[in-house]
């Protein structure tokens, strides 16, 4: 099976009233999230983040966990944060990803909350045999603040449908921890 990225997207993002903002990256999110990735076998977790001295702290946070008193004390969280790949745009995922073909040489694929149309969605069952299938490397991207951005939306190969709870259930917003970590067990569980 080819390998399966996860990408933190911390720009373009929604904020609240719909406009493109750049958010702060969250702590708990690397580590939640590495552990999720390794546990499903994720080449990477990449963190995208514009502005350097965010850039630099999540460095930080990766040496303190791998390199550092962290990774002495707790050597799994060492093997979960080695994951984390700190860049500062998508661009820099596709060429890390794509090699020479840069975004061609990779399958974007979006989560969302929310099903408003920017094209169609794949369902998660249809998503688990094509990740099976694929035959190019796949970048999972997950937004921050309020969501990824319609642009990031529309240019995605594959747009998965809302994670669902409960048949009749009205809320779906989940923390982009809880969804990371259901997206990877209906893809790889
Ligand atoms: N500040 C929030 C936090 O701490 O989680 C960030 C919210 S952010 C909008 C949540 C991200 O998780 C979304 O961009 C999307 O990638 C994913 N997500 C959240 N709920 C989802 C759902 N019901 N179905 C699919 N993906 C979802």
């Amino acid at each position: 099976v080819k390998a399966l990225h996860l990408v933190l997207v911390h720009h373009p993002v929604l904020d609240r009233d719909g406009g493109i903002v750049t958010t702060a990256i969250t702590n708990l999110d690397l580590h939640d999230m590495s552990r999720s990735g390794r546990t499903y076998d994720a080449v990477h977790l990449w963190v995208v983040h514009p502005i350097t001295a965010q850039r630099t702290l999540a460095e930080r946070i990766r040496a303190h966990w791998v390199e550092g008193s962290g990774g002495k004390r707790i050597p799994d969280r060492a093997r979960a944060l080695a994951i984390l790949r700190i860049v500062p745009s998508l661009e820099d995922v596709f060429h890390g990803i794509g090699g020479e073909a840069g975004r061609a040489g990779l399958q974007v694929w979006t989560t969302a909350a929310s099903s408003a149309k920017h094209g169609e969605l794949t369902s998660w069952p249809a998503a688990r045999a094509q990740l099976a299938g694929a035959t190019r490397p796949v970048a999972l991207l997950f937004g921050t603040g309020w969501g990824l951005a319609p642009e990031v939306l529309r240019d995605a190969d594959v747009r998965i449908a809302p994670i669902d709870g409960a048949p009749g259930s009205d809320f779906d917003h989940l923390s982009v921890r809880a969804a990371c970590a259901i997206a990877l067990d209906r893809l790889r569980g």
